[in-house]
């Protein structure tokens, strides 16, 4: 099939959907109906599912908790900012880590331990900040990132999905010199991907986001995306998985993968807790957990969890809460405007799997808000929460295919899955259904790192 010829099929195929229905899209088409399996109903196992029944096929979800985006998914910082798909592999990294991990609020925590995946990683990671792979890393991210972004507003206009969202833009707040100057090579990338942007001083910087008015804190400027969004991604999943059910997607919650049975380079069986599954298709979604369910496969996923944490309060000053996105550069913190909450995420923090509560960041997070919009959240009543982000050292995601048949991937989406998640969705639906998708997938796949 010639690659105008699968693209046009896609979008006769959209159309057919919408109006008469996916099983007539199927046999108008002749699109194969396949039975797959999707593991984790975390965001990216939820768009997937969602776009794969559009498509037709017949889908089951296998999830350990009792509903959807219960994990990573459930607070993060509510950015869905193609603007701001940057790989933390930068030039920059191995000047800064270390001022990083000395600083009272520090944006780094290294928890030392025994641990040869988390060094392995780590090693990764460094090598991924030449300033030519960052460059790479990122067009990947950025081109994933404004595809997703174009998917969830056609999703919006499709379905009418509400989930404390807001379109108006993120603002990447500067308080040095210096980060100014390093946004330079950034605002490059972003000029030569036609993603609009905007670098302001404090003055327009005010102008985007007036509760910084009242801010004490040194603002030297600012880079401002207009184009990106912000929502609750666990709302959004939510009410997506919801929509997927109505389609025919079956959720099996409280049930937890245990491995994949394999036989001759084809998968023959899932195995969980309840029993045996099978299907045409497996997809592994399963965020940070993916790397120890691929490994007795021979799948070396360099995916490993980087612990982050978030606040959430309620507002307590409307004119002085933010509208939408602000970055805080100085501490890697995003606050975030959703309905009447301000969310408040960020941090990096290397030590395994643990999901402990220390009071020390809980601070770091509240000193980022207090200082840029002082008054503006009831903090005394936050709700203190943490998630390890699925991260490869490169940033970009790991999607597609893999050498077992009828084994896909969608894992790895690090800061960024709620941004990629309708785009990871969508290209991996069009991928198991045979169609090229509407964005360059190879090398988003496993086999980068072979
Ligand atoms: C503090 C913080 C802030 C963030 N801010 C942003 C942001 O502003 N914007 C953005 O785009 N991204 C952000 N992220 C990243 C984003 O949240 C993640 O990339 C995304 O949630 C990953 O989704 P996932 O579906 O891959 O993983 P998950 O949400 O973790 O889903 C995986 C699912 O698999 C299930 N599972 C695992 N093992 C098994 C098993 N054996 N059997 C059955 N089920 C299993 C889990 O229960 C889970 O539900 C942030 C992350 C953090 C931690």
């Amino acid at each position: 099939m010639t690659e105008r010829f699968a693209h046009d099929r896609a979008k006769l195929g959209d159309f057919i959907a919408l109006k008469f229905g996916m099983l007539v899209r199927s046999l108008c088409l002749e699109f194969p109906i396949l039975k797959v399996l999707v593991l984790g109903a975390g965001v990216i196992g939820v768009t997937t599912a969602y776009y794969l029944a559009r498509a037709g096929h017949e889908v089951t979800v296998v999830e350990r908790q009792p509903g959807p985006a219960l994990e990573t998914s459930f607070a993060n910082a509510g950015q869905v900012s193609p603007g701001y798909s940057s790989p933390w592999a930068a030039p920059s990294i191995p000047r800064k880590a270390p001022r990083w991990l000395l600083m009272k609020y520090a944006p780094l925590i290294l928890r030392p331990r025994v641990d040869p995946a988390m060094i392995q990683w780590g090693l990764a990671m460094l090598r991924n900040c030449t300033p030519s792979r960052y460059v790479r890393n990122k067009e990947r991210m950025v081109r994933l990132a404004e595809y997703s972004r174009d998917q969830l507003m056609a999703l919006r206009a499709e379905t009418g999905i509400a989930y404390d969202g807001r379109a108006q833009g993120t603002l990447q707040l500067f308080r040095t010199e210096r980060q100014l100057e390093d946004s330079a090579k950034d605002v490059k990338v972003l000029n030569h991907e036609g993603v609009p942007c905007e670098v302001l001083d404090k003055a327009g910087c005010i102008a985007a986001e007036p509760g910084l008015a009242r801010s004490e804190a040194t603002i030297v400027g600012g880079l401002r995306l207009p184009n990106d969004e912000t929502g609750d991604c666990h709302i959004f999943t939510t009410r997506l998985a919801e929509m997927a059910a109505e389609l025919g997607v079956v959720f099996r919650f409280n049930e937890t993968v245990e491995w994949i049975a394999t036989q001759a380079n084809e998968v023959t069986a899932v195995r969980t807790d309840k029993g045996d599954l099978t299907a045409d298709a497996y997809v592994v979604a399963l965020g940070s957990y993916s790397t120890r369910m691929l490994k007795p496969l021979g799948l070396g996923l360099p995916v490993y969890p980087v612990k982050g944490y978030s606040i959430t309060v309620p507002i307590a000053d409307e004119p002085g809460a933010p509208v939408s996105t602000v970055m805080d550069e100085t501490y890697k913190i995003a606050i975030t405007r959703l309905g009447d909450r301000i969310r408040v995420g960020g941090m990096a923090e290397l030590g395994g799997y643990s999901h402990d509560l220390p009071p020390h960041q809980q601070a770091t997070l509240e000193h980022s808000l207090t200082t840029l919009f002082p008054g503006a959240g009831d903090v005394g009543a936050a709700k203190y929460w943490t998630g390890l982000r699925p991260m490869t050292p490169d940033g970009t995601p790991v999607i597609g295919r893999t050498k077992y048949k009828g084994l896909w991937l969608s894992t790895g989406h690090g800061t960024l899955g709620w941004t990629m998640a309708c785009g990871s969705g969508r290209v991996l639906a069009d991928l198991i259904s045979g169609i090229k998708p509407e964005v360059e997938t190879a090398d988003l796949e496993i086999a980068r790192y072979a």
